[in-house]
């Protein structure tokens, strides 16, 4: 028989998991296989990890909880979940049931049914968010896109059902630095996807600040390319270029007409002007070697308190 492993990364979720398990269960109950749902308490501050073990206690057969011993990042709970499960199917969904469990059966059906290894959701709408959030997250999958690879597409969510060739291939990127959405673009294989309306979170609050995102963000280009160094670098040649003809127009101009003191107010703007690219420069080499110091460090994602299973 089929297993099927839903892995649930929780973040202060205490009012959500058990109306999660509650609903995703009983789908569940209907598929002709086996299911584990394994609940990853990354480092809650609230009751998420008493309301996991009751649910545990009650559902022995179906339930896993994995305890981090802080708060590590969504990403370091997928990866943990991804790790544990045991399941022929894995599906990563979140905990506040902004993903439809409904969508499992239909998920499953199209794996058997056609030759695809992954189905995705995407959302096609962001109503519910903020305007100024739904404008930036649409331009950061444009700029993406631009440079990265492998195409990240727009509103996809993190809900997918995948095989578990999929997901072995996905275990076998050990970089600390995880951004699942590009990670998954990444392996490749053959992908559906499922488009619905945004749903809102059923209870608690999103722990996504803007500015979380937008760090998100740039840990994602970060992550994915590296034409912000590239840039710099053509900005730089560009500069100098421009720089080298000045220099001779000056030069000339001194021997021409002797006239050495004039311009002064030019000479300071472009001076800022190149300090200023300078230093931007520099901030994004920057941003790579921090991510390329983490890196080498090589520590792990997370660290297990305890399990239940
Ligand atoms: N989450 C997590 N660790 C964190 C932040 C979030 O495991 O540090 C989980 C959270 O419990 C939820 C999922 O990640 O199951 C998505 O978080 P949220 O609903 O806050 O994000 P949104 O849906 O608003 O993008
Ligand atoms: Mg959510």
């Amino acid at each position: 028989m089929h297993l099927i492993s839903i892995v649930v990364p929780c973040y202060n979720e205490q009012e959500t998991v058990a109306l999660f398990y509650d609903a995703t269960s009983k789908v569940c109950e209907n598929l002709k296989m086996g299911y584990e749902i394994i609940f990853v308490n990354d480092g809650s501050k609230d009751n998420t990890l008493q309301e996991l073990i009751k649910l545990y206690e009650l559902h022995k057969n179906h339930v896993r909880v994995i305890d981090f011993s802080r708060n590590f990042g969504k990403e370091s709970g997928l990866l943990a979940g991804l790790e544990a499960a045991r399941g022929d199917f894995i599906t990563v969904m979140d905990a506040d049931l902004q993903d439809p469990p409904s969508f499992i059966p239909k998920m499953l059906e199209i794996m058997e049914t056609q030759d695809i290894d992954i189905v995705g959701t995407r959302r096609v709408t962001r109503k519910g968010e903020p305007k100024i959030r739904s404008f930036f997250a649409r331009e950061f999958y444009k700029l993406i896109n631009k440079f990265s690879e492998v195409e990240i597409v727009d509103g996809a969510r993190d809900f997918r059902m995948m095989k578990r060739s999929v997901v072995d291939s996905i275990l076998r990127l050990k970089e600390y630095n995880r951004f699942s959405k590009g990670i998954f673009a990444w392996v490749g294989y053959k992908t559906v996807y499922l488009e619905y309306e945004n749903v809102e979170r059923v209870a608690g609050e999103t722990s996504w600040s803007f500015w979380k995102l937008f760090a998100y963000a740039i840990d994602g280009i970060v992550a994915f390319t590296i034409a912000p160094l590239r840039i710099a670098t053509l900005l730089g040649l560009f500069i100098s270029g421009v720089s080298f003809v000045m220099i001779l127009f000056v030069f000339f101009r001194t021997l021409i007409f002797k006239d050495p003191v004039a311009g002064w107010p030019s000479m300071v703007i472009i001076i800022m002007f190149l300090g200023g690219i300078q230093l931007l420069a520099l901030g994004i080499i920057g941003e790579y070697l921090s991510k390329t110091y983490m890196e080498v460090k090589n520590r792990p994602s997370y660290i297990v308190r305890k399990t239940y299973e």
